[in-house]
């Protein structure tokens, strides 16, 4: 489903949502500093968990609003707007991935509990942004490149939902190849190679974090908080399930012809089901709800996973792709 053009009006409510965004962030960040224990319990219980659901429905209602986004096309005012090529955006993906891969497990020893250093984190990340949307045209630098979030954008925004204007670029200079906001389902058959043969979409770096994800998340989700000398195996014991997934999914796609249009929408419906199930006691434990919200809460995301996929693997979608 392609991006509309916005209205008016529209252009407004996104510009105000902008803007809110980028005074919760500098609120979040001090916040993470002074109060660290409310602010961590608000940004890891309520506001992270809301992020998938908002991609199922479509990926631009977050990219619309992400404050780093915002950032990054905030550096192109002074900047050089040199084009990305190829070879940069490849390299940048594959450094967004480890970044993803690096910095979630990290949560587990580090920016669970503690505030400053995740502050810190975020700081460096918004510069970051900042600095590459000053060197590359558009969100050709930070957003379509090294962001960390890139690929579960990619993953649950395959099929949205619903119909999103497009608030960032009125007029669209090209800047990245296989972009979101101009089509979620492009930008994912560019990053998987999805025409190609059987399994060849599960070689294909978006392919195997998809294939990755299932196994990274019960890993992530089984693992308590520790003190910083457990970070080597939180490492080991995500990467080993993020292998076994993998190896799992790359097995069956070779016993059964299991296409990208029909293996990407399965694996996302399962990662999201997964996180769903894991998190949602958490969110109600944060907001003091009783046991039995947590319940509703699974399955309110069962639902709206069993809506998604049936979208998603709908006959006329195989067929396009
Ligand atoms: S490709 Fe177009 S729509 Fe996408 S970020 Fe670049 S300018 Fe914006």
């Amino acid at each position: 489903m392609a991006s509309h053009r916005q209205t008016h009006s529209e252009s407004w409510v996104w510009r105000g949502l902008q803007i809110v965004g980028i005074l919760g962030t500098v609120l979040l960040i001090s916040g993470l500093v002074v109060a660290p224990e409310i602010s961590l319990l608000i940004l890891w219980s309520i506001l992270i968990p809301i992020v998938p659901a908002s991609l199922l429905l479509n990926p631009l209602v977050w990219r619309n609003v992400c404050p780093l986004a915002t950032l990054n096309m905030a550096g192109n005012r002074w900047g050089l707007r040199r084009r990305a090529g190829l070879k940069w955006t490849t390299r940048a993906n594959l450094i967004g991935l480890a970044l993803f891969a690096i910095l979630v497990p990290a949560r587990r020893f580090l920016f669970n509990e503690h505030g400053t250093a995740l502050a810190i984190t975020i700081v460096a990340v918004a510069l970051g942004a900042l600095v590459l949307g000053v060197l590359f045209d558009g969100r050709a630098g930070f957003c379509n490149a090294l962001c960390p979030v890139l690929p579960v954008e990619r993953l649950y925004g395959q099929r949205p939902l619903l119909r999103v204007g497009r608030a960032r670029c009125v007029k669209c200079s090209a800047c990245a190849r296989g972009c979101i906001d101009l089509s979620p389902e492009r930008s994912v058959q560019l990053a998987t190679k999805s025409r190609g043969p059987i399994a060849d979409w599960l070689r294909s770096p978006l392919g195997v974090f998809a294939a990755a994800l299932p196994g990274f998340i019960v890993g992530y989700f089984t693992l308590p908080d520790g003190p910083l000398s457990t970070a080597v195996s939180v490492y080991l014991w995500i990467g080993a399930l993020s292998i076994v997934s993998y190896l799992v999914v790359f097995s069956a796609s070779r016993l059964r012809f299991i296409t990208a249009a029909r293996g990407l929408p399965m694996l996302a419906g399962l990662a999201a089901l997964l996180y769903y199930w894991f998190a949602a006691p958490s969110v109600a434990a944060a907001v003091q709800a009783p046991v039995a919200m947590g319940q509703a809460l699974r399955v309110a995301a069962f639902g709206l996973v069993i809506l998604w996929l049936r979208a998603a693997l709908a006959p006329e979608r195989s067929a396009r792709v």
